[in-house]
């Protein structure tokens, strides 16, 4: 695991004016490693819970002062005596340091989760070891395929590559990186906090900013494909049209379209990463072709088109939405947007701040501050965070604004902050509530370039519905015409179609849409009952609202298929499908779970619902449940081929 930090030999001047950027909580965790001393534990100056960014960690800034003076002394000390450290604190002092850094307890059941991501040891607990000897040549023999060369399908590439399981990743198209090379729409960036967007056993310390944009990010996963040295694995431009179970081999058929045609593949194993949103979804509004400018959707950005001094329409008020607008607003002649339901916002005061330098230095120099920094965040956004609050209360009957009392609570604050933004704009305001729960929908950061774009004098918030398309506009239901030249649909993906358009045959000739005629469903999210040895990576019910970062969750899932593989490799079986009943009760509880959250709440549309209003996206649980239902498969969860 990368942990390593750079020698010290700045001044003391300079050391002082880096620690101005610091984060306390981290700052304080490092201090004792720099010291070996738990003192500043028991000290005066104890962080704060659940703070918005760094900048609000609930301190005076006499108290900070305090602990940039501690941490000058003990890291001038750490650079004069070499750069040595004392021993790694002891487990009991790890476990004091985790429950101190937020200032609360660390709730019920979550210190091995958080010992695990902590990674003090530089042990990466998250990989799984295939026993050679007893897998013999079985595994050289057991070739997988990896589905899609983003995100999920690297982590899978890396884990096979290190378990030595021959595989090979394809990708439709033209390289890597998946949503983060497609997606290239002006303001693009990550919405979590990015210094928890990273493979665990390959952080990155040196962020630019506390959300970085795509680019940064697009950069940080070719690296890793360098890194690990997998480019000789994947084939681009290479389309998997279906998957076909033999049950004679016990092995998949796979019909492939690539650069130089067709060619059929056999595999012991099909893992897909293909993601949630990656099918681009253009709303079916009467008139749609017969508008005569460009017309195009926010994941498949025309470059080509200079929006300077043009007449600009926006569908969807979306996440996608609310980072471009804010970007265009400036430049266009005139910009409507038409919101069919209003975004909550969530206060991000970093959400456009670069890291300031004093901070990278501190991250890249001071031994263990980043490891701290990501577990600050970790239990703030992970163990501690949002998501209690988007779960219904039991007796809470009408959850058409809010399913329980938290949840209603979270309304009031996040309406005072529109409110706060639209003080001087009622009319703006009034269309800007949202009339569902609080994380019906995923919240969408904010640093109030949202508001401020929509309060310009060239702008127009629009929540008459649409009724039809012209030639040269948009018309709304009050009879309205507004003439654009432009029309950007920020309406999002096909997301309940999984694996779409690729075609499974499973045991018996099933296909797997018949499979799924009542919307996708997995166990687990990873493994369908008749489909032997196909592993799905942020498959069906493994989507978060709120929380940590979805590199997490593939994490997870990741160890659980490499649990699957290790299973058959090691036991000698030639393939594995799940139980139907087990799968059918896991669905049963999903479903259940599903219904009593705020995305789940009955007037709420999203993404995260098919058209039977089934959520089909989304883990309905925490972070601890996924982690602990995924650490390892359970053999008696499945049939052995
Ligand atoms: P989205 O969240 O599905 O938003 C689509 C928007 O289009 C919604 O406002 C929707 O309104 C509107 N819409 C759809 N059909 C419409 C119609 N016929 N008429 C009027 N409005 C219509 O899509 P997205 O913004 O692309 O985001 C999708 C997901 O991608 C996000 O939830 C997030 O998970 C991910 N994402 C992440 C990032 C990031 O990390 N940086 C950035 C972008 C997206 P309704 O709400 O009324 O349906």
């Amino acid at each position: 695991m990368k942990s390593d930090v750079k020698p010290i030999d700045a001044g003391d001047d300079a050391i002082r004016l880096a620690l101005k950027d610091a984060n306390i909580p981290a700052l304080m965790a490092s201090i004792v490693h720099l010291t070996g001393n738990t003192e500043i534990l028991n000290g005066p100056v104890t962080p704060i819970t659940a703070p918005l960014s760094d900048s609000d960690d609930g301190l005076e800034e006499d108290q900070r002062e305090v602990i940039r003076e501690q941490a000058l002394q003990a890291i001038c000390d750490y650079r004069d005596r070499g750069c040595t450290l004392p021993p790694l604190p002891d487990e009991e002092t790890v476990r004091e340091m985790l429950t101190f850094l937020t200032g609360l307890p660390v709730p019920d059941g979550y210190m091995p989760i958080l010992e695990e991501e902590l990674a003090m040891d530089g042990v990466d607990r998250r990989t799984v070891e295939i026993n050679r000897s007893m897998s013999g040549n079985r595994k050289a023999d057991f070739k997988v395929l990896i589905i899609g060369a983003g995100m999920s399908g690297i982590l899978a590439a890396i884990r096979l590559k290190h378990a030595g399981i021959p595989f090979v990743m394809v990708d439709k198209n033209e390289t890597i990186g998946g949503t983060w090379w497609e997606n290239t729409y002006p303001g693009c960036r990550v919405d979590s906090p990015n210094h928890l967007y990273s493979y665990i056993f390959e952080r990155n310390d040196d962020w630019p900013a506390y959300f970085s944009t795509r680019k940064t990010l697009f950069g940080y996963f070719e690296q890793c494909v360098d890194r690990y040295e997998l480019m000789p694995f994947i084939r681009l431009q290479t389309q998997v049209d279906q998957a076909v179970f033999d049950e004679g081999s016990n092995s998949w058929t796979v019909d492939l379209s690539g650069p130089d045609g067709p060619e059929t593949i056999t595999v012991s194993a099909v893992i897909t990463a293909v993601g949630q949103l990656n099918t681009p979804k253009l709303p079916d509004i009467p008139g749609r072709d017969r508008f005569s400018g460009p017309a195009f959707h926010s994941a498949r950005w025309e470059h080509e088109h200079d929006l300077k001094g043009k007449r600009i329409a926006v569908i969807g008020t979306g996440a996608s939405a609310t980072q471009f607008v804010p970007i265009i607003a400036e430049d266009v002649d005139s910009l409507t947007v038409f919101q069919r339901s209003a975004p909550w916002l969530l206060p991000t005061p970093d959400y456009h701040t670069p890291v300031p330098d004093g901070k990278r230095w501190l991250f890249t120099h001071l031994p263990y501050y980043a490891q701290w920094y990501r577990m600050w965040l970790f239990r703030r956004d992970a163990a501690d965070g949002a998501l209690p609050f988007l779960f219904a209360d039991k007796g809470w009957n009408d959850r058409r604004l809010s399913v329980g009392q938290g949840n209603d609570m979270l309304r009031t604050e996040l309406i005072a902050y529109i409110q706060e933004q639209l003080a001087d704009r009622p009319d703006l305001f009034e269309k800007s509530v949202p009339d569902y729960p609080p994380g019906g929908k995923r919240p969408l950061r904010d640093n109030g370039v949202w508001f401020e774009a929509l309060k310009r004098d060239n702008a127009n918030l629009v929540t008459d519905p649409i009724v039809e398309i012209t030639e040269t506009g948009i018309v709304t239901e009050d009879g309205a015409e507004h003439p654009v030249d432009v029309i950007i649909y920020g309406t999002g993906f096909h997301a309940d179609q999984f694996l779409w358009p690729i075609k499974f045959v499973g045991q018996g000739g099933q296909t797997l849409s018949e499979e799924w005629r009542d919307g996708p469903r997995a166990f687990k999210g990873m493994t369908v009952p008749g489909f032997p040895n196909l592993f799905m990576l942020y498959g069906p019910n493994t989507n978060i609202v709120v929380g940590s970062s979805i590199i997490f969750f593939s994490e997870c899932e990741m160890r659980y298929v490499m649990g699957c593989l290790k299973l058959l490799l090691e036991d000698g079986h030639a393939a594995m499908t799940p139980k139907r009943e087990v799968h059918d009760a896991y669905n049963e509880f999903i479903d259940a779970e599903n219904l009593e959250t705020a995305w789940g709440a009955p007037g709420v549309r999203s993404w995260y619902k098919n058209a039977d209003g089934r959520v089909t996206q989304n883990w309905p649980g925490t972070h601890l449940g996924f982690w602990e239902i995924t650490k390892a498969p359970d053999p008696a969860d499945f049939e052995f081929l």
